[in-house]
Parts: structure tokens; C-alpha cells; sequence
């Protein structure tokens, strides 16, 4: 089987990696460099905690178990780390929702504890308690975060190395070819068709586009990212704090997100490292890192988060269109690996999987969502936070 893959960010390349080990003739095909746009300014926070509805949150559960199982493919893994999250909200509705969520999460079996101050100190002094005050402290050890852009090079490595994968960055799709409702080859933006027994279309953000065959309904928006130059902190864990989320980025970089500078970028607009968003990332991390006192961002990444319409995945098989899938997601970077396994079941072996059964992009195209198997994600906020 010759399965053609547009993409080769964290979800194409799980998808590559997974279809060429099943046994597939694998080509994965991207119109930039390797690794992806989204993964490559991801904040990358492999997380489940705060999804809804269940089944959403058991999605990403199995993306963070998925992302531990590579280790048996790949040994130690150098992109991925474990060190856990913390969480502290400083409002009281913020609080209210904390005390919620955690009931949630404990409740579905997911790693989380109340953390005393003291102990916090001991784990992370860089953090200024005073910043903090009563707020209760929440630890998710379970957490981490993962490099994406080496993610993908290695699992694009290992498809090619190991299992015989075609690797083509800097090639456009500009069309899937179809014969008979049936997808049989791309086409490249240099005229070139590229033959394939099933093509997934992995293209993030540009899921929306135009190749011929139905685009999928994205609502996707831009997330910027601030890293500050190396500083002398041993911060090991991320924090949440309200709507920002810092955790370190290598040799002592800090990677800063804050929801709410999210909501004032226009898309496309430029943003820059003396930018009043910028600005916005640093007074707020300043309040809880007083060593970042003087310190300017040394580069700030945006782009647009891939996004299908109602908030949730959507991955599967595209109805009346044989051989035509799509994977399309927000929180990709926690899901991927768990994607990649399931889409390469489905295409290679037959094997479907019901975790994903709600995530088929029927519920966009078929008029039946209320009886359907995504029936749960009707009237329901995803996720709450930037991941
Ligand atoms: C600021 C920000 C913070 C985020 N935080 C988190 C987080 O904490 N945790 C989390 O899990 N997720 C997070 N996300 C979301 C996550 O990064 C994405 O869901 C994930 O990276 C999507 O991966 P992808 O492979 O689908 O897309 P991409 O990485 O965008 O890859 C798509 C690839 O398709 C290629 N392509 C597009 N069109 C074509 C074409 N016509 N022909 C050939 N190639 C094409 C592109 O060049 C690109 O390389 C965040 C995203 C942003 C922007």
C-alpha cells in the first residue's frame, strides 16, 4: 500500500512514522522544511487536564501515554521531557474552577496533587512565593512538554532509515487527483503527480484550503510565543499561572504564553521582540520570576493554531471520497503520536479505533451529529487554557 502524507509537522510525521512501520510505502510531502509550521512555535505542553468531554479528555490521555510508549521504538527520547506542571490561579472565580477541575481529574484518574508551599520552595526557589500568596498550588506530575521540530526529524528519520519512507520538503500540494470519488495521486506545485493508494492530509492550519477536495471548516488563530536569552535558572517545571504558561526551552531560555495576548493578535500581523505583546509576556512573568528583572525577549514566534471548527480533532476518513483522510487538530502536539498510531491502524491494518470514532470529520459533513458518535462534543468548550 502507498500511502502520500501533506504535512510533516508533529501529526503528519506520527502518521509517516506509524504507516511506514505497519508496512506502507510511505511518502511524506511538505511545501516548507521538515518539522511543520504550528509544531515549530508550538508551546508544546503535553497535558490532558482541564479537556472536556470525556472522550476529548481521553484522547489526550492516550497522547501522553503514547508519547512514553515511543520510548520502546526509540529508547531515550531526546525531545521529550517529564518534569511535570504547576497550576495557581489568583482570582477567586479562577480559583472556584481549579477546585473543579482537580475533582474532574482525580475523578477520571489523571495524576494531580495539592502542593504545599514549602514543599514548592524546596522544588522551584526561582519562583517568588509572594506572587503567589494563598492562591493553592496544584502539581501535575504526569505532565511535560516535547520539542516538536526534533520530534518530528527523528520519527522522519527513523520512517526513512527504518522502514523505507520517500522524505520531499519544499513541495507544494497544489491538488489531490481523484478518479471516481476515489483519491489516487497529488499534484505538486512544480506539476509532478505523486501516485498513492490513500493520501492523509496532514497541512495543519491550511487543512481549510482548496485541493480539490473538501476543505475542512477552520476556525484557526494566531498564538505568539516570547524566549527570553539563556537566564541562570534551574526552573524544571512549567507553571500556569491565570492565562500564563512559561517552562523552559533549553540551556536556560524561558518560553512565555499568555492567553490574553493571544486574543489581541490580528492574523499575519508581525509581532516583535520590543513589541508591546512582548512587553505583556515579560511584566507578567517578571511577577513571578524576579530574575527576569532587566531582561528582554530575545525572539518571539506567532502563528496560527490549527483549529477545526467546533474546537475538537478531527481526524478519519473523509465520506464519499475513498481513500482521502484527514487529520486536523488543535493540542496536536499531545495527541500526535497517539493520531499517527491510530490513523496507521485504520489505513494499513484495518483496525479501527473507537477513541477516534468522535473525531471523524462526518460530523461536519453528515447531517446526523445528534445521533452520531461525536454526539458528546455537541455545545461543549474543549479546552481551557492554551493547549
Ligand atoms: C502558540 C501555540 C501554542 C500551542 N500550545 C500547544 C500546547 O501547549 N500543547 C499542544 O498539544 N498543542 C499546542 N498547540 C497546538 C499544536 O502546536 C498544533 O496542534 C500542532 O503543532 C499541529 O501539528 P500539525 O502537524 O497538524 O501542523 P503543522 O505543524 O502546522 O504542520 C503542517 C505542515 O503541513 C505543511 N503544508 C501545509 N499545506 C501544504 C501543502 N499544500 N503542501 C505540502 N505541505 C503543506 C506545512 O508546511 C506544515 O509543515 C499550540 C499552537 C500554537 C500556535
Amino acid at each position: 500500500m502507498r500511502v502520500a502524507i501533506i504535512g510533516s509537522g508533529m501529526v503528519g510525521s506520527s502518521i509517516a512514522y506509524e504507516c511506514a512501520k505497519a508496512g506502507a510505502g510511505v511518502t511524506v510531502i511538505d511545501a516548507g522544511r521538515l518539522g511543520g509550521v504550528a509544531s515549530a512555535a508550538s508551546f508544546a505542553w503535553l497535558n490532558a487536564t482541564s479537556k472536556a468531554p470525556k472522550s476529548y479528555y481521553a484522547l489526550n490521555a492516550l497522547g501522553m501515554r503514547a508519547h512514553l510508549e515511543l520510548r520502546r521504538d526509540f529508547g531515550d527520547c531526546p525531545w521529550h521531557r517529564q518534569t511535570g506542571s504547576l497550576e495557581w490561579r489568583t482570582t477567586d472565580e479562577g480559583q472556584a474552577w481549579q477546585r473543579g477541575n482537580v475533582a474532574q481529574m482525580r475523578d477520571w484518574g489523571y495524576g494531580v496533587e495539592w502542593l504545599g508551599k514549602a514543599r514548592l520552595a524546596q522544588m522551584e526557589p526561582d519562583i517568588h512565593l509572594a506572587a503567589i500568596g494563598d492562591a493553592p498550588v496544584v502539581y501535575y506530575p504526569e505532565e511535560g512538554w516535547v520539542d516538536p521540530v526534533l520530534y518530528a526529524a527523528w520519527l522522519l528519520r527513523a520512517a526513512r532509515e527504518r522502514h523505507g519512507a520517500e522524505l520531499r520538503p519544499h513541495t507544494e500540494v497544489t491538488q489531490v487527483l481523484t478518479r471516481n470519488n476515489r483519491a489516487v495521486a497529488v499534484l505538486t506545485a512544480d506539476g509532478e503527480r505523486i501516485e498513492a493508494d490513500v493520501i492523509v492530509n496532514a497541512s495543519g492550519a491550511r487543512s481549510d484550503g482548496d485541493l480539490g477536495v473538501p476543505g475542512l471548516p477552520m476556525t484557526s488563530t494566531p498564538g505568539m510565543l516570547g524566549f527570553t536569552p539563556p537566564v541562570p535558572t534551574t526552573l524544571r517545571s512549567q507553571f500556569h499561572l491565570d492565562d500564563l504558561d512559561v517552562r523552559p526551552d533549553g540551556a536556560g531560555r524561558l518560553m512565555i504564553h499568555k492567553a490574553s495576548v493571544d486574543t489581541g493578535l490580528l492574523p499575519g500581523a508581525a509581532v516583535s521582540t520590543d513589541g508591546r505583546e512582548a512587553e505583556a509576556l515579560l511584566e507578567a512573568t517578571r511577577k513571578a520570576l524576579p530574575l527576569l528583572q532587566g531582561v528582554r525577549l530575545e525572539a518571539v514566534r506567532s502563528t496560527l493554531r490549527p483549529m477545526p471548527r467546533d474546537g475538537f480533532t478531527c481526524i478519519g476518513a473523509m465520506t464519499h471520497m475513498t481513500g482521502y483522510y484527514v487529520a486536523a487538530t488543535h493540542s496536536g502536539v499531545t495527541l500526535a503520536p497517539y493520531l499517527g498510531r491510530a490513523l496507521a491502524d485504520e489505513i494499513v491494518r484495518d483496525l479501527p479505533h473507537d477513541a477516534i470514532a468522535p473525531f471523524s470529520p462526518d460530523r461536519f459533513f453528515l447531517e446526523q451529529t445528534a445521533t452520531s458518535a461525536s454526539a458528546e462534543l455537541v455545545g461543549v468548550k474543549p479546552v481551557e487554557g492554551p493547549a
